[in-house]
């Protein structure tokens, strides 16, 4: 076949009870796969010359049927499925051909690239399948992936989802509304009903499930909850804001939001982009606090996702205002924000016992927000400043901190799109910062730190490649 790998497979769950199903071969592959087959339900067919002692014991037993010789395309008559499982090459191409021809899925046992359909690595829980691709092209990762789930499902999982399968006509009785249905699965799952089953106390979980579904549900209250996204990472996301993503109904997020902790939000929550990025200020601030509040009202747990956290230059503190006077819960999850994320990610210290006994957070973001800085204390030594701006205004920054004292030759360092796969870092001196700036061309999101630590990013850098510009050396300590 040759065809290039898919680069995603799209993933199904076939019935493949009381459907014919053929394996070719006579091996050990081929009775892995016919017996995995057979527990499926489907009536497999074993095409080789010759079968080896268990595939002769099963066609024995009438578990299997045999057809002897070499593979013909009239085997795969009646079939659903085929998988080419023999050691010749050129056997499991031709099954791939004649099922192609036919449009039926051939999976060709560990070759990707002759396969229309994959069989994934797979956790069986009872009804319960969690099944694994790589899409052929890093298949001990899934084994390996497969490996620790095994360890992590507890095996109670599939009894649950057997009550679950049991009680689902009464649950939808009972609950005939998608919000009223979710809210009670909500609190099952979190309930006492895993945990008695953990502990194989089947009846009292049977109770307790009953109980559950008839006890009274309030109606919804509607809450915000304001969360901060860290700066990009997801692995930087806290456990709290994690569990408030997937309880959330709807989420209004930042551009700064990065795509990859997008990812991790419940699926069937509503995502609302809001907000613009860095640099425009007329952002729709007032909108916003009318979506929260719309569906605040409606009964949803609604969660207002920021990038890094929310109360630093994120305007969560009007948001919760607008809140309180409305009288809707709230809460506030913390989130990392851009100035311990990038100094982290950067491999600088924000203070240092010989260079910075303080850090000041400072947003420059547009001419306003600059004529109101204290230059004066902007400008104090043995500080780091971390400066939150547009990558707009870097000249007049610098040209006023060295006017305001700073020396021109104190240190910086930019760390553009912190913690994410293309995180840069430039550094260099005071004097030189716009320029250099410019000649790496940098883009928003970026956070300029200012101060002698700035310069061991040079020596310190961990994450993504090396700081780029001069090196410059930490002043000694005396
Ligand atoms: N509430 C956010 C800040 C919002 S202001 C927080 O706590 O981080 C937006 C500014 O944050 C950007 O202009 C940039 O200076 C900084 N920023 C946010 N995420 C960043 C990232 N991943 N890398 C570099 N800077 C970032």
């Amino acid at each position: 076949m040759g065809r290039p790998p898919a680069s995603a497979f799209f993933p199904v769950f076939a019935d493949l009870d009381g459907r014919t199903v053929l394996v070719v071969g006579g091996g050990t592959v081929a009775l892995r796969k016919a017996v995995a087959l057979q527990q499926a339900g489907a009536m497999v067919r074993v095409g080789a010359p010759a079968l080896n002692a268990e595939l002769s014991a099963m066609a024995g037993r009438g578990e299997i049927e045999h057809l002897s010789g070499r593979f013909a395309p009239q085997w795969l008559d009646d079939v659903w499925l085929a998988i080419a499982a023999t050691d010749d090459d050129e056997v499991n191409r031709a099954v791939a051909q004649a099922g192609e021809a036919r449009r039926l899925w051939v999976n060709v046992v560990d070759d990707a690239r002759a396969s229309t359909v994959q069989i994934p690595a797979r956790v069986d829980r009872g009804p319960l399948q969690v099944a694994i691709s790589s899409g052929g092209a890093a298949p001990m990762l899934a084994r390996h992936l497969r490996e620790t789930l095994e360890t992590q499902l507890d095996a109670s999982m599939g009894e649950l989802a057997q009550l679950l399968g049991r009680e689902r006509g009464r649950i939808r009785a009972r609950f005939p509304q998608l919000g009223a249905r979710r809210r009670f699965f909500d609190r099952l799952l979190r309930g006492a009903v895993p945990r008695l089953l953990r502990k194989r106390q089947h009846l009292a979980a049977e109770r307790e499930f009953i109980a559950q579904l008839n006890a009274e549900i309030a109606a919804p209250r509607g809450s915000v909850a304001l969360v901060g996204a860290g700066p990009g990472d997801p692995g930087l996301l806290t456990l709290r804001a994690l569990r408030v993503l997937n309880e959330a109904d709807v989420i209004l997020h930042d551009r700064l939001v990065s795509e990859e902790i997008l990812q991790v939000v419940r699926r069937d929550a509503q995502r609302i982009e809001v907000g613009k990025q860095a640099g425009n200020h007329h952002a729709t601030q007032e909108q916003i606090h009318a979506l929260m509040l719309e569906h605040a009202h409606a009964g949803k747990r609604v969660v207002r996702l920021k990038g890094g956290d929310p109360f630093v230059f994120g305007r969560g503190g009007e948001e919760l205002e607008v809140l309180r006077d409305a009288g809707i819960d709230y809460e506030v999850v913390p989130g990392i924000t851009a100035a311990l994320a990038c100094a982290a990610y950067a491999g600088v210290p924000l203070t240092h016992r010989d260079h910075a006994q303080s850090v000041r957070l400072v947003t420059a973001h547009c001419k306003d927000s600059s004529d109101t800085l204290d230059w004066q204390a902007l400008a104090q030594e043995r500080q780091t400043l971390a400066v939150y701006m547009g990558v707009a205004g870097l000249d007049r920054f610098s040209a006023k901190l060295i006017e305001h004292g700073r020396a021109a030759s104190t240190p910086f360092a930019i760390v553009e799109n912190g913690s994410r796969p293309n995180q840069r870092v430039i550094v260099g001196t005071l004097s030189e910062l716009a320029e250099r700036a410019r000649e790496h061309d940098v883009q928003s999101p970026a956070l300029l730190i200012v101060g002698e630590v700035a310069s061991m990013a040079d020596t310190l850098h961990w994450f993504g490649d090396a700081p780029l510009g001069a090196v410059v050396a930490v002043a000694q300590a005396a």
